[in-house]
């Protein structure tokens, strides 16, 4: 049974990787900014609430993440693993997610941690090109990785379940690396 957690900043690969191992276990990959980009398609209400955060770079309020990924694990197809692209972004979701999984679902997980120097990662997200992706947001999205989620690594490290992972190589051979780590 897999149950990830990809960590790792804007452009390091997460939704790439989450993807493909994802089709290769036959678990649903649930990327919260997808989601996210979704609802706002589709004009919902929780789309309403995040667009303003979202244009601007910064993170959704917490309320609107953690109910939306309560939820998200308690339907059917996520009853045989999931992997998680996106969220945790801060501590309060990682120790949220945390202590579901953990206390009150009573499973384990692992989390995934893609490192990637940054000058890579601002070519690979101008390359992108999506509607948050031009340079002045990307900049914000890094900020906010350093000052909010980078903390999330640290927890995970605390909590001896965090695998470190070179993201700076070739797609197929991180998906490698990746396998080795999670079979
Ligand atoms: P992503 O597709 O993961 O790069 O997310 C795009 C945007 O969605 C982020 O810049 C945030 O505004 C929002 N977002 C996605 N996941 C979260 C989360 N776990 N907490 C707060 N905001 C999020």
């Amino acid at each position: 049974m897999k149950r990830l957690v990809f960590l790792g900043p804007p452009g390091a690969g997460k939704g790439t990787q989450a993807q493909v191992l994802a089709e290769a276990a036959n678990i649903p990959h649930i990327s919260t900014g997808e989601i996210l980009r979704e609802a706002i398609a589709e004009n919902t209400p929780l789309g309403e609430k995040a667009k303003d955060y979202m244009d601007k770079g910064e993170l959704v309020p917490d309320h609107l993440l953690l109910d939306l990924i309560r939820e998200r694990l308690g339907q059917a197809d996520a009853q045989n693993g999931w992997i998680l692209d996106g969220f945790p972004r801060n501590v309060t979701q990682a120790s949220f997610l945390h202590e579901m999984v953990c206390q009150d679902l009573k499973q384990s997980y692992q989390a995934l941690y893609l490192e990637v120097p940054d000058s890579v990662l601002i070519t690979r997200l101008l390359a992108r090109g999506r509607e948050d992706d031009n340079q002045e947001i990307i900049a914000r999205r890094l900020e906010v990785y350093r000052e909010q989620t980078e903390p999330v690594i640290d927890f995970y490290q605390n909590h001896n379940c965090l695998n470190r992972i070179n993201g700076d190589r070739q797609m197929s051979e991180v998906t490698k690396s990746l396998e080795e780590i999670v079979s």
